[in-house]
């Protein structure tokens, strides 16, 4: 199913920087969606769900030959206890980072601006019973991250990650998380045996046939959802909300958790849900 580094048509550039991080791993999910690990810097704190800017050096200026840091927002898909920082990245073939960064091999270098920011973290939700992370595509990446933190399972009884994607292929990277999750001897101790129990893994295409077709939005309106997991419904005493993914998807999310009493938090004033926008565009 998954194919390993792809070979390397262009040259990615030994960055020389301050912010240098060493790629350690690259696996490619499908042409369209791979995910690599790299150094952790020794002063890099951040709270599980965050982003950070992270990028290569742009092409040479034609007269000066300078390259300049091309950067952009990303997601750590990693929980803020590891070693190493993981990300999930899409591959937009003209895009101007990611048509070079689909190339990186282990032992190339990245430049990671360390200042984690954002929204989806613990601390801009109020105390609740339930937890929603709603996503779609490369917007799992910061659940990636939550679902391995050990906080979400104290503070919560039950955590539902849904995932939306077009195609079948595009739902692994997520499936092999949560198998991974779920068989975590680390968290397992931690936690207790029955931690994973309280993770429930939705995952739906729009496009190519898989058990759960539609999209999440749908399937939350028509209460196909509730019906499917025994929920009564959305409450804003019991039900918490974290939102990755393109902004009509999360403009119909929070229309739904709003028509549920929820309100959007932030991390100056938390409440009863969180958004962030998995790319901008
Ligand atoms: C807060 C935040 C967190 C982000 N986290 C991630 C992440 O964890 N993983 C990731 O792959 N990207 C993430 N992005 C998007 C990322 O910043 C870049 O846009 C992406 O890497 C493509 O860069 P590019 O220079 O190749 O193309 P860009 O010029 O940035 O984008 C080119 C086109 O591709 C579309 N696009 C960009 N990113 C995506 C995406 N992830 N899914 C679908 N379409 C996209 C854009 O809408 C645009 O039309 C995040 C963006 C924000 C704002």
């Amino acid at each position: 199913m998954t194919e390993q580094t792809a070979v390397t048509e262009q040259p990615v550039s030994k960055v020389i920087l301050p912010d240098a991080q060493t790629v350690t791993s690259v696996k490619h999910w499908n042409d369209r969606l791979f995910s690599f690990r790299v150094t952790r810097p020794a002063s890099l704190r951040f709270r599980s769900g965050e982003f950070v800017m992270i990028g290569l050096l742009g092409d040479p200026h034609p007269e000066t030959g300078k390259q300049k840091p091309l950067l952009r927002a990303y997601s750590i898909a990693s929980p803020a206890w590891d070693e190493e920082l993981e990300f999930y990245s899409i591959k937009v073939q003209d895009g101007p980072l990611t048509s070079k960064l689909q190339h990186i091999q282990p032992g190339d270098q990245i430049i990671l601006r360390p200042k984690p920011v954002g929204t989806l973290v613990h601390d801009a939700l109020l105390p609740g019973k339930r937890l929603w992370l709603f996503a779609t595509g490369t917007g799992i990446a910061p659940f990636a991250s939550l679902i391995r933190e050990p906080q979400t399972y104290e503070d919560y009884d039950q955590i539902i990650l849904t995932h939306t994607t077009r195609e079948v292929s595009e739902l692994q990277y997520g499936k092999e998380l949560v198998e991974s999750v779920r068989t975590d001897e680390l968290l397992s101790e931690l936690m207790g045996e029955g931690f994973a129990d309280k993770l429930v893994y939705y995952p739906t295409t729009t496009r190519e046939e898989s058990p759960k077709m539609g999209r999440i939005t749908d399937l939350l309106k028509d209460g196909t959802v509730f019906k499917d997991l025994g929920i009564e419904g959305l409450s804003p005493e019991t039900d918490r909300g974290m939102v990755c993914g393109s902004l009509p998807f999360n403009k119909d999310i929070m229309e739904i958790l709003e028509g549920a009493g929820l309100r959007e938090g932030a991390n100056s004033e938390p409440a009863e849900f969180v958004v962030e926008k998995a790319f901008v565009g």
